[in-house]
């Protein structure tokens, strides 16, 4: 379902590149829900963007849902991401002028979801994630956790087959962190979500079926 062949990354630096990726071999199989851990700087934030088709990699072949994504149209991947990608992101990335509500409901709209559907949908996420009489305050009213929080139910809303969660339980206390990893496990057990974490915590880890440990840009 997902295949990285000898992919690298690099950003421009004076007159030579800077590589944060290099010769990245990573294959998913669908239903997988897999792990990505090191420490910080290593390339976990950029391996994810990658993997959600939010950058592009300099090198190597990144092959999505069997889709060549370097040869694909910028209307093609972002459809690929509408219709398929769940993700969230380390800082958020709410936005900040839409309600909690306006933010989960957004994916929804992207993917032409009905109005009745979308209502009944936003409204079972708050009810779960205890937000309900939080659903029309903005992002800056929120606390970091609450906003998490709100970053995750934005990401599953639209039952992607795929999840993207780059530290999701960074800024949660533990049971509510126990709640997200629980909820993520569930998915994919029971919904055969694929599932891609970058995490931190040893803990997170072992909801997962292995783990991918990236040191320097190698995978080690
Ligand atoms: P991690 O998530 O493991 O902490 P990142 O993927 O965020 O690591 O970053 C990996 C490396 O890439 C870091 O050294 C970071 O400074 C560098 N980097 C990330 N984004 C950029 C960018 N836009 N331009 C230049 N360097 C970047
Ligand atoms: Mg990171």
């Amino acid at each position: 379902m997902i295949q990285l062949n000898k992919v690298s990354k690099y950003y421009p630096a004076g007159f030579g590149k800077v590589y944060v990726l290099r010769h990245i071999d990573l294959h998913i199989k669908e239903g997988e829900f897999i792990s990505i851990m090191g420490p910080s700087g290593s390339g976990k934030s950029t391996l994810l963007h990658i993997l959600g088709l939010l950058e592009e990699a300099s090198e190597g072949e990144y092959l999505f849902l069997d889709e060549p994504v370097q040869k694909l149209s910028e209307k093609k991947r972002t459809e690929l991401h509408r219709n398929h990608i769940g993700f969230v992101f380390q800082a958020y990335h709410l936005i900040d002028e839409l309600t909690v509500y306006e933010n989960i409901e957004t994916p929804l709209l992207y993917k032409g979801v009905s109005s009745s559907e979308r209502k009944s949908r936003v409204a079972e996420l708050l009810d779960r994630f205890n937000m309900v009489a939080k659903k029309d305050l903005f992002p800056s009213q929120l606390s970091g956790g609450q906003q998490q929080l709100v970053g995750v139910a934005r990401a599953i809303v639209h039952n992607p087959k795929v999840i993207y969660a780059d530290e999701p339980t960074g800024n949660l206390h533990s049971e509510q962190a126990v709640e997200i990893m629980e909820l993520f496990k569930k998915l994919n057990q029971e919904d055969g979500v694929t599932i891609v974490q970058v995490t931190h915590s040893e803990q997170n880890a072992t909801y997962g079926d292995r783990v991918v440990r990236l040191k320097d840009g190698w995978l080690a």
